[in-house]
């Protein structure tokens, strides 16, 4: 086993890293910008190294200042959490170029699986079920148009190299092709500095389904059940529960089965999620694999008991896997709230600030993943998720229930979040029967915000 480790990373993630490290004994280097020095990963690794300036770009994408901080201190290996250097294909071979393991698949499989148009080419010649849609890029909007007329209007236009919900845009006729192409391909310029795009067929309201998988090295391959992250604002997600209501014993053995296939297919190793869209009929397409942790992990890992952090430590240390796919128990239900500074009430702009009240929830089934502290001032220059709330129950209602008194406990003073829009989420007659899609945010969010602001008023008279 590793005896140090440095996470490249920031924030909740960052955390939930070194602690898992402290249970197994493994000593952690943290690094942090010039912005983050007053972080709580930075407090609670072993070491800490400064890696450059607030933006990003300069630090937690530094590769050159990350792999040096990394052999400086004398890491046997590195942990990407997610977003940042986490699915950089580049980063991961160089790791192992100086002698570091990157806790993750191979470089070649994260180039594979992070180009997404070529996935697509690689699930369908493992007979893995695709949306339908181009075979390869679109590089014209000739070229969009014709494939639009094959496949059938509503289509998406997407980002080869997208990721968070970014680069993609709905076309339902041919006179909005044109300006979805075009703007889904400078969004994809600017967030990701490539603009190679694939067409999908817009699957009108699916569910989001994607299924955890662990692989070792020694080619076993298991699935951990699914997440259904079907409440999501433009395409990102705000609550992830499993089991998924659309989801019984056969689909899930049908679906685990060929995310298992995939992974294989992919050569895969590590913790890593298979995303599929499930459609009103039952039919169910691959979307796109995450090679990575991800960031509702955790409510696979109330379910099933397993921390999936350890799990990845273990494979990238060259162990065996602990587990076969007939041991994975999925008990109760498990459901996580994310907590962003951003205001719902001014077009969900982020709202960053200083935290000078905080108080978490606790209590039974209760877990809340943050790095917050009373005192803490929000960084505007990285990702507005501020919490993880995650409960644990044993049916659905028990666990709606144990949320709403969660999110009622829980107090973050001088920063605006969107706590209360996620509590009054958890008493919409829809999402309280299981019945919702990937709609339903849009669909909901007239009547949401209403309430919202009533509940704002009714706190500002008190
Ligand atoms: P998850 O399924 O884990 O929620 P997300 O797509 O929400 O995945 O991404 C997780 C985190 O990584 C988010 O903070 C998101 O902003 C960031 N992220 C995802 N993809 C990219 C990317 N291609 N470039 C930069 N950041 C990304
Ligand atoms: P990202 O890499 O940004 O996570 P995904 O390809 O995973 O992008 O898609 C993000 C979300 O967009 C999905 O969770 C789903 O809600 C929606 N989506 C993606 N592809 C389709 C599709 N073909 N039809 C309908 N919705 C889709
Ligand atoms: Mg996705």
């Amino acid at each position: 086993m590793f005896k140090k480790i440095l996470i490249a990373n920031r924030g909740e993630i960052a955390l939930r890293i070194i602690r898992c490290c402290r249970e197994l004994g493994i000593d952690t280097v943290a690094v942090y910008s010039t912005a983050d020095e007053a972080s709580l990963h930075v407090e609670l690794a072993t070491e800490a190294v400064c890696i450059g300036g607030p933006k990003a770009a300069d630090s937690y994408l530094n590769i050159r200042n990350i792999l040096s901080a990394a052999m400086y201190t004398g890491c046997e290996a590195i942990h990407p959490g997610f977003g940042f250097l986490s699915e950089n294909s580049e980063f991961a071979a160089l790791c192992r170029e100086c002698g570091l393991v990157f806790i993750g698949p191979d470089a070649g499989v994260i180039e594979k699986m992070g180009n997404k148009a070529a996935a697509r080419s690689l699930m369908m010649e493992n007979h893995i079920p695709v949306v339908p849609g181009s075979e390869g890029y679109v590089t014209t909007l000739e070229e969009a148009e014709k494939t639009a007329a094959r496949i059938g209007y509503p289509v998406l236009v997407k980002a080869a190299a997208g990721g968070g919900g970014r680069g993609m845009r709905k076309a339902f006729c041919k006179e909005e092709l044109k300006s979805a192409f075009s703007s889904a391909k400078a969004e994809a310029k600017a967030c990701f500095g490539n603009n190679d795009m694939y067409m999908e067929k817009l699957i009108v309201n699916p569910k989001h389904i994607e299924f955890q998988i662990l692989a070792d090295s020694f080619g076993n391959v298991i699935h951990l059940g699914e997440r259904d992250c079907s409440i999501q604002r433009k395409n990102q997600k705000l609550i992830e529960e499993s089991p998924s209501k659309a989801i019984n014993k056969e689909l899930r053995k049908v679906m685990g089965g060929i995310a298992v296939k995939a992974a294989k297919a992919a050569g895969y190793k590590n913790a890593g999620t298979i995303e599929f869209v499930l459609d009103q009929t039952g039919d169910f397409y691959f979307i796109e694999m995450n090679t990575r942790i991800q960031v509702e992990h955790p409510v696979t890992e109330m379910i099933t008991g397993i921390d999936l952090i350890k799990e990845q430590i273990r494979i990238a240390a060259g162990l065996p896997m602990k587990y076969k796919q007939e041991e994975i128990r999925l008990e109760g239900y498990a459901m996580e709230c994310r907590i962003n500074a951003e205001d719902p009430a001014k077009n969900f702009r982020p709202s960053p600030g200083t935290v000078d009240f905080l108080h978490l929830p606790a209590g039974y089934g209760v877990r809340v993943d943050t790095a917050l502290y009373n005192g803490y001032t929000t960084s505007p220059f990285y990702d507005s998720m501020m919490a993880k709330v995650i409960v644990h129950g044993k049916s659905r209602l028990e666990v709606i229930r144990r949320m709403r008194r969660a999110l009622e406990e829980m107090v973050i003073e001088g920063v605006v979040t969107n706590l209360d829009l996620q509590h009054l989420i958890l008493y919409q007659p829809d999402f309280m029967r299981g019945n919702y899609n990937t709609g339903f945010i849009e669909k909901h969010l007239a009547e949401l915000l209403k309430l919202h602001e009533e509940v704002y008023q009714c706190k500002k008279s008190q």
